[in-house]
């Protein structure tokens, strides 16, 4: 029987049909852990693509042909013969040791490329290997599954690797360069992130039948492209702390019921679909649905959340000190909107016992731009 807390996410959702979690949806979750109207958009299975760009603020997301193409070129080169030039790196430039080593493809079994099916046969040769039984070392494209808030979410890693050190690690080939040892803090972080998602699920399929979470390392190797060429590189990153953010995020979801309690009766993000998936609702009555969540843009949002350009835009409709990043946010703790903080400079408020001291340092910092300006003209 359906709980009622799902029913009142079918409803938020409405007519579409519903969207299920994948490995970069549940990455964002860890991106911006605050965030209501996130967690109520993926909860309820809702289109955030088709939802901001009916609201008139249409996502950013989606690599070109190019970058997807090229991507294609440098997964198909590391993958190939039976990954070669995976195990290359994972033996000179990782310096693991793999004596023998097999090789089994999980993207189509006998003919059959169902997500169900290939996670059924993943979940037996994974499960073989961990109890030492099995052969395989190297498995491509395992189908894994996560139950996200009561319903399945199937994630399929690049691949997995077996016994480094006697534990599975994940494999995520990426194209961005790493340059001189230096990659890209914001891709390497999106990566680990995602392959978090995957040490999670891998987990979580060894402990139905009572195996350790050890059995899975937290530490990922990440293969990219080194320096300018199109040779690939692999190094390791430490996800510890990620894999712990993000359970903790996996476990709120479980309780989104708290949250879906605080909405007021009624709400839906429907877009009011025709016969021929064409939006009907209003734009403005859509807006006014996504205006009555609390949202907490951050400026990364625009590298994960295809809400982002819709909520750039409504907090700095509202003056949000959120547009500025949570480093400019936190320093002024318990003030919300840039009007306060100008206000406050210049002493046009009138500060709360709260905000006295964070005033007078306003006052001051505006004195001393003062100062500057009058400097700077005099010159
Ligand atoms: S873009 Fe909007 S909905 Fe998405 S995480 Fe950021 S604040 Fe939340």
């Amino acid at each position: 029987m359906k709980a009622p807390v799902d029913d009142r996410l079918d409803a938020l959702r409405g007519s579409a049909k519903r969207l299920d979690y994948s490995a970069r949806s549940l990455a964002a979750l860890e991106n911006n852990p605050r965030c209501t109207l996130r967690a109520l958009l993926d909860a309820s299975g809702s289109d955030k693509a088709a939802i901001a760009a009916h609201a008139g603020h249409p996502s950013p997301f989606g690599q070109s042909a190019f970058a997807l193409a090229r991507g294609n070129v440098f997964e198909t080169m590391v993958k190939d013969n039976g990954c070669a030039e995976l195990l290359r790196l994972l033996r000179e430039t990782l310096q693991l040791t793999l004596p023998e080593v097999g090789y089994e493809d999980l993207n189509d079994i006998g003919g059959d490329g169902r997500a169900e099916v290939r996670h059924d046969r993943t979940k037996q040769v994974l499960l073989q290997a961990a109890r030492g039984n099995g052969g395989g070392t190297l498995f491509d494209h395992p189908m894994l599954c996560l139950p996200v808030g009561g319903h399945k979410a199937f994630l399929e890693p690049d691949l997995v690797a077996f016994r480094i050190g006697g534990r599975f690690h994940v494999v995520e080939i990426k194209s961005f360069p790493i340059i001189d040892g230096q990659a890209d803090p914001t891709q390497v972080r999106a990566a680990t992130t995602q392959a978090c998602a995957y040490i999670i699920a891998l987990r979580n399929l060894l402990a139905r039948v009572g195996i350790d979470k050890q059995a899975v390392s937290d530490t990922i190797v990440l293969v990219a492209p080194k320096d300018f060429t199109n040779r690939p590189t692999a190094a390791f990153v430490d996800a510890r702390k990620q894999v712990a953010a993000l359970s903790r995020q996996l476990a709120r979801i479980e309780r989104i019921g708290d949250l879906v309690d605080l909405l007021p009766e009624g709400l839906t993000f429907d877009l009011g679909l025709d016969k021929d998936k064409r939006a009907r609702r209003p734009a403005e009555e859509l807006a006014e649905a996504l205006d009555q969540v609390p949202a907490t843009y951050r400026p990364d949002c625009l590298n994960h959340c295809e809400m982002a350009f819709y909520c750039r835009s409504r907090a700095r409709a509202d003056s949000s000190l959120d547009v500025l990043g949570p480093a400019v946010r936190e320093q002024f703790g318990g003030i919300d909107t840039t009007t306060m903080v100008l206000g406050l400079a210049q002493g046009r408020l009138t500060p709360t016992q709260d905000q006295v001291e964070m005033a007078a340092a306003l006052r001051h910092a505006a004195r001393l731009r003062a100062e500057l300006n009058v400097l700077g003209g005099a010159e």
